[in-house]
């Protein structure tokens, strides 16, 4: 049997839409999956029909998005009731709201006479919601400007021109939520922190509540075996439950089919213990 946690359909930003992604994890010898697509469950439902036509099971989840200074923290909510009216209240926002900010500020740029487009905004930032970086990356891709750092200094660093508010999500709050539908809350690629140390985090992302960390993850290429002796001493000493996630998005560096990373056989029935604990509160 092959667990696979973490993986994206076209409800977010995968390639295969939510019933050829299971019949493409099955086909790779998948029998237990995730679908986790950023801020949407939407997919859910499809999924687990197609899963269950095929002897396969498919567990709800999310991939949020949080913000603790200087990095992204995504985060990983596994078991999900994701037939909650309220959480699809919340997450409808959540897509709303970093929708909103990217077409503000790619109007105010167009109307400051360097004109990128909203479309090739969302091509570059692919994995993860769409922020700043991408849409400076636009800019650096257009002409207009030389370096990723000219963008923020000129036009959407605080207080520039095209500069709006930003919609933030704490980690503490996104375990909340995951926590208030029945969900576990596992770190997502803790390695993948933009060359920055993740033992630097931990504090504060434990200190949020976190559950588990993704210490089998590949994305290009498994972690270096100390990577994962690392994450697994920090499950240790923390009381964390790891998982396990290809992050298979059919796209550019993502492209680790399901199924492939390995781990422990046990490994799903500590987080349905866990899961269980979770809920009794
Ligand atoms: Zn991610
Ligand atoms: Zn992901």
């Amino acid at each position: 049997m092959s667990l696979d946690l973490h993986l994206h359909s076209t409800v977010s930003d995968g390639r295969l839409p939510p019933s050829e992604l299971v019949r493409f994890a099955h086909a790779h010898g998948v029998t237990t999956m995730a679908l986790s697509d950023h801020d949407a469950t939407d997919g859910v439902d499809e999924a687990q029909r197609v899963g269950e036509s095929l002897g396969m099971r498919v567990i709800p989840a999310i991939e949020l998005s949080t913000d603790l200074p200087g990095a992204s923290i995504h985060v990983l909510g596994l078991f999900l009731d994701h037939h909650d009216a309220a959480l699809q209240v919340t997450l409808k926002g959540f897509r709303d709201a970093r929708l909103e900010r990217a077409e503000q500020m790619v109007d105010a740029l167009n109307r400051l006479g360097v004109p990128i487009s909203l479309e090739r905004v969302f091509e570059i930032a692919g994995e993860g919601s769409v922020g700043r970086p991408h849409v400076a990356q636009a800019l650096v891709e257009a002409g207009h400007i030389q370096t990723i750092d000219e963008a923020f200094d000129r036009f959407i660093g605080h207080g520039g021109p095209a500069y709006f508010e930003g919609f933030r999500l704490e980690p503490a709050d996104g375990i909340r939520l995951i926590h208030s539908v029945g969900g576990f809350a596992s770190w997502a690629h803790p390695n993948e922190l933009d060359g920055k140390d993740w033992r630097t985090y931990l504090p504060a992302v434990l200190e949020a509540g976190i559950d588990g960390l993704e210490v089998y993850y590949s994305k290009s290429g498994d972690y270096p075996p100390q990577v994962n002796e690392d994450m697994l001493a920090a499950c240790a000493a923390h009381d964390l439950v790891p998982t396990v996630g290809s992050d298979y998005h059919g796209f550019g560096t993502m492209m680790s089919p399901p199924g492939s990373v390995a781990s422990p056989p046990e490994l799903l029935e500590r987080l349905e213990e866990r899961v269980a604990r979770l809920r009794k509160g």
